[in-house]
């Protein structure tokens, strides 16, 4: 590695440090990217990659909605390993209660201009006849979609490699700030910008942040072609995905290309341990089975587990750090960080550009949590 000068230094080859590679060199920066693994090694190939629009706030539902959309635009491009299909989402409710919230989401969906439809029960079965007989319906989003993150990462940073980037795998960053970037083998890159986009391990190089880490488990089936159309999620989905200690699992199931079924999801604070947790394993494959009985006779081939990057309010942190000007922040994507990886690199460039973003961003700057630390 040689002393060139950068006008970027990118830490993290996640997707969202190779979204913001890639955007940056598409504005003419030259770039570079350094991460101590592979491109998409971290919690990027851990994920379902449900590319989602979610409405816990206004601020998510821009995001996730802005980035969507992004990913649509650029699905013509997209290689055919990124596996890219617009299965749509449906949530599915198990009584009145979650029915209720079927009809707000309808409605909060429907009143800013994404697609969405409401099934009775007799349509969500026909729609996903592997469902149990009596659930009492669902929301479907049809825009919503799903790929393979891994490879959809490694997409966008040949890309950016097609411009001006240079990639350094391999490479553990010791330290980063004042635009110098210090890796473990002794060696320094400069830059007028560095971003710290190594996800759940951000505070590592910028102590401070407020960046939890949250693990969750996946399994994978063996190929069952036809079983599963959409992603089906439970609405429960939001409770446990709100819950700020305990463990919690939901109904969380993604149709593959391939035929296999993804299975999730679960989500556990202070667990910081890679290994699979026989328990919480066991729980999250009895709630999907619990919602389609089939799944119990089927081959599971492989579970594993990743790391979300959580901050208290669940919204990424995207935008200058607080302490040093030549330090932008680009992580805290939680369980949204395939699906905002494109809306969180335009930003990201906006600003580092000084141009004007397509969607609001202060809900996303940095700065918001000092704020409320200081009227706590
Ligand atoms: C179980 C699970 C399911 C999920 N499902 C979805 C989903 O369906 N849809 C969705 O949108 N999101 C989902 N997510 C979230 C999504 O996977 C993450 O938000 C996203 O991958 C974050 O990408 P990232 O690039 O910020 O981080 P990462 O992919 O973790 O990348 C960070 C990179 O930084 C590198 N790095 C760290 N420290 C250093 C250092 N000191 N020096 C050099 N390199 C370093 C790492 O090697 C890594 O490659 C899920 C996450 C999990 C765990």
């Amino acid at each position: 590695m040689n002393k060139t000068f950068h006008d970027v230094i990118v830490v993290g080859a996640g997707i969202v440090g190779a979204a913001c590679a890639d955007e940056l060199a598409r504005r003419g920066m030259s770039v570079a990217v350094v991460d101590r693994d592979l491109i998409g090694g971290g919690a990027t190939a851990a994920g379902m990659g449900h590319i989602v629009v979610m409405d816990d706030s206004e601020a998510q539902f821009a995001l996730t909605r802005y980035s969507r959309e992004l990913w649509q635009k650029l699905r013509p491009e997209l290689p055919d390993d990124v596996e890219y299909q617009q299965s749509g989402t449906i949530w599915v409710a198990a009584d009145d209660e979650e029915m209720a919230e079927v009809r707000r989401k309808r409605a909060y969906y429907a009143d800013r201009g994404v697609a969405v439809e409401e099934l009775g029960a007799q349509e969500l079965k026909s729609l996903e006849p592997n469902l149990r007989d009596d659930l009492v319906g669902g929301l479907r989003v049809p825009g919503d979609g799903v790929l393979y993150p891994p490879c959809a990462a490694r997409f966008l940073m040949e890309r950016a490699q097609a411009r001006r980037t240079s990639l350094f795998l391999g490479r553990n960053v010791e330290h980063i700030g004042h635009g110098q970037v210090r890796l473990s083998d002794g060696s320094e890159l400069s830059a007028q910008f560095i971003v710290n986009a190594t996800g759940a391990s951000a505070p590592d190089l910028t102590p401070g942040i407020e960046i939890k880490k949250r693990k969750g488990h996946l399994v994978i089936t063996d190929r069952y072609p036809g079983f599963l159309r959409h992603q089906l999620v439970e609405l429960g989905y939001l409770k446990s995905a709100h819950s700020v200690s305990a463990d919690s699992i939901a109904f969380n199931v993604q149709p593959r290309r391939t035929g296999q079924i993804l299975i999730g999801s679960s989500r556990q604070y202070g667990a910081e341990h890679k290994e699979v947790d026989t328990a919480i394993l066991v729980r999250m494959l009895q709630r999907a089975e619990h919602y389609m009985p089939g799944l119990g006779q089927m081959s599971a081939i492989r579970a594993w587990t990743g790391f979300r990057a959580a901050t208290p309010d669940k919204l990424p942190l995207i935008g200058p750090s607080l302490v040093d000007g030549s330090l932008f922040l680009a992580t805290g994507h939680e369980g949204l960080g395939i699906t905002t990886s494109l809306g969180t690199a335009r930003i990201l460039a906006d600003q580092i550009t000084g141009s004007k973003s397509e969607i609001p961003t202060e809900p996303y700057l940095p700065s918001r949590l000092a704020k409320e630390h200081a009227h706590a």
